[in-house]
């Protein structure tokens, strides 16, 4: 079957033909291909078509794709071990490796998705503290949990539903909902809700409005009302963490949260996630504490190999992120100066290896609101343009796109030219 037929009858089967919103271009117009292969930057489709991947499944293929060291430790590992739903040394190894290398996290519970990973963190925030509400971030995505499907970003946003149908209010009515980069706007809520707010959670590199960092100063405010008004911190490094440095964010800015949530990278491009931090938090988990959470495949033994085989390979590799670093910056500089010579208004937001060009007449994009003034009609025309050109970017202007250590400056030079081609045609 080609891409098209295989589209028609998964439709038939899955929803949209998808198992995830995003993957069905639902902001563009052509059809999306169906992936076949991938190998280092490269994914084929079922055509035997090649694509330069700058969406490396969503964040997780940091290291390209079946990276030899990953290959092979899913096949050692599937030949003896493939679930128990018992402890094993794999797990401990992984556990150990985060925890030692990571500062703040004395303890971790492993879970199999990045939406497990945060509600978790939320219901064991207010577990902790004994109280009901939390602050989110416009314009932030944390998974599909009901208390989080209020003005998220990511699919949700291209989508342009307020959150979700088949949410009760009585999910939502806890979450708080500030600005991002706007200390006042979380004051104004602690002055409100002073003794009542469980924790506030965040994405200090925020990914799912586009790439948009928090600035320093409004990140320590934040710690610091937290401290105040005795709420947990939870960072969502599900998409920074391992990517935006080793460490994360938290290590970019050197601010501590409570709890910090992680999934992607740390699984290697398995189903994955993690949530961690101060061992007095963690240890109001049961079996030690009141606080039930559960999973019959967290901890599956192939996981936890595939994560430990990535994640010591980082750790081995630093110099990777000055690889990563450098070949985002030359795609920055290169993407900026093909806009101004095309004449055309853009704003580039980077951390590293994660990047978004917003179509946007503004001169910086720090939140939700300034992401929601981008022409999303343009930004469709561009993704038409480099997927036509066997360039494969996220189907929305908000998401973040992503680099591998398995990219070269080559690469990302084809990547350039093929932008400033948008000039050659009738592009606006
Ligand atoms: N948090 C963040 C910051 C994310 O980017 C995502 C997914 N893109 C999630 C949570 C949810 O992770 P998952 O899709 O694995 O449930």
């Amino acid at each position: 079957m080609n891409n098209l037929e295989i589209i028609k009858e998964s439709q038939k089967y899955m929803p949209g033909g998808v198992n995830s919103p995003v993957r069905a271009f639902k902001d563009v117009t052509i059809n999306p291909a169906v992936i076949k292969r991938g190998q280092g930057a490269y994914v084929f489709d079922e055509e035997g078509n090649q694509y330069t991947d700058y969406v490396c499944a969503w964040g997780p293929m940091i290291l390209g794709h079946c990276d030899e060291d990953i290959v092979a430790a899913i096949k050692d590992t599937s030949e003896n071990a493939i679930a128990f739903g018992a402890p094993t040394y794999l797990e401990l190894k992984l556990a150990e490796h985060m925890c030692s290398t990571l500062d703040g996290v004395d303890m971790l519970r492993m879970v199999n998705s990045g939406t497990e990973a945060t509600m978790s963190a939320i219901k064991l925030a207010r577990g902790y503290t004994g109280r009901d509400r939390i602050i989110k971030f416009a314009g932030c995505y944390h998974g599909h949990f009901d208390g989080f499907l209020v003005s998220a970003g990511s699919g949700v946003m291209t989508e342009g539903i307020p959150g979700s149908a088949g949410v009760p209010e009585l999910s939502i009515k806890n979450t708080l909902i500030a600005s991002y980069n706007d200390i006042e706007s979380v004051k104004l809520l602690f002055e409100n809700y002073s003794d009542e707010i469980a924790a506030i959670i965040i994405e200090p590199v925020a990914g799912n409005m586009g790439v948009v960092a928090a600035d320093k100063e409004f990140l320590s405010g934040v710690r610091d009302l937290c401290d105040k008004y005795g709420s947990l911190l939870i960072f969502d490094e599900v998409m920074s963490g391992f990517r935006v440095a080793y460490k994360g964010a938290m290590s970019l800015y050197g601010i501590k949260p409570d709890l910090v949530t992680f999934a992607k990278i740390m699984g290697g491009g398995l189903p994955c996630g993690a949530y961690g931090g101060r061992r007095d938090i963690m240890e109001k988990l049961s079996p030690l504490g009141p606080v039930y959470q559960a999973g019959t495949m967290s901890g599956n033994p192939i996981v936890m190999a595939a994560g430990y085989a990535t994640l010591t390979k980082l750790y081995n590799n630093l110099d990777y992120y000055s690889h990563l670093e450098s070949l985002g910056a030359r795609l920055e500089t290169g993407i900026r100066e093909a806009a101004a010579e095309m004449g055309l208004p853009v704003v580039i937001n980077r951390v590293g290896a994660m990047m978004t060009i917003f179509f946007t007449e503004l001169n910086e994009v720090k939140n939700y609101e300034d992401a929601k003034t981008c022409d999303t009609k343009l930004y469709a025309k561009y993704f038409e343009h480099m997927f036509k050109n066997g360039i494969n970017i996220p189907p929305s202007q908000f998401e973040a796109l992503f680099i591998s250590v398995k990219h070269t400056g080559e690469d990302i030079d084809y990547f350039i030219k093929t932008f400033k081609k948008l000039g050659d045609s009738s592009f606006r």
